[in-house]
């Protein structure tokens, strides 16, 4: 049983090693980036609220996210843990997700966070193929500068909760996971 948040800037490999370490630990994957594209894709409304955000690069509103979250915490899945990828990205939703597990008797476990320094972000961003429409230099760097903003004072949020786990994203991918794997697991 493992409850993790992953935190880190955009390009960092989150969506990567979350993936990984969730089918390690067999446990749910819940990406609100994720949610919120297939939200865009299927045009439902959510989707539409969410896409002009999304197409800057900026926060989507908290109570569209908060609502994602409350829902999706609250499906039978959840018991053998989870791992929550994108969120939460500011201050206010970190005291949401708090009141929302004390009231579910749940805490998290470890924060992990995934340390690239910025210019190799861009760079990892521009050249990742990944042909995401929010993927062009000037929302790349909206992102980040969001990022560094509003998510990056949740490293000292978790750390203060003695919750963080500070991984170097900047090596091999296969070398992150195991990193992230014996830190969660030690
Ligand atoms: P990345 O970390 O590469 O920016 P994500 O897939 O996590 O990618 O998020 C993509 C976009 O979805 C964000 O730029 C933002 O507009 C929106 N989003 C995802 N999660 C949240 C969240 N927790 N709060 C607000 N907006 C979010």
């Amino acid at each position: 049983m493992a409850r993790l948040i992953f935190l880190g800037p955009p390009g960092a490999g989150k969506g990567t090693q979350a993936s990984t370490i969730a089918q390690l630990l067999g446990i749910p994957h819940i990406s609100t980036g994720e949610i919120l594209r297939s939200a865009v894709a299927q045009q439902t409304e959510l989707g539409l609220k969410a896409k002009e955000y999304m197409d800057r690069g900026e926060l989507v509103p908290d109570d569209l996210i908060l609502s994602i979250v409350n829902e999706r915490l609250a499906l039978d899945d959840v018991s053998s843990g989870w791992i929550l990828d994108g969120f939460p990205r500011n201050v206010g939703q970190a005291d949401f997700l708090d009141q929302l597990l004390a009231d579910l008797n749940q805490s998290c476990d470890h924060a992990v966070n995934l340390e690239v320094p910025d210019e190799v972000l861009v760079k990892r961003l521009l050249n990742g193929g990944r042909n995401r429409a929010d993927d062009t230099e000037d929302v790349i760097r909206t992102r980040l500068e969001v990022y560094h903003r509003q998510t990056a004072p949740l490293i000292d949020f978790y750390r203060d909760r003695h919750k963080l786990i500070s991984v170097n994203g900047n090596q091999p991918i296969d070398q992150v996971t195991e990193e992230i794997k014996n830190r969660v697991q030690g």
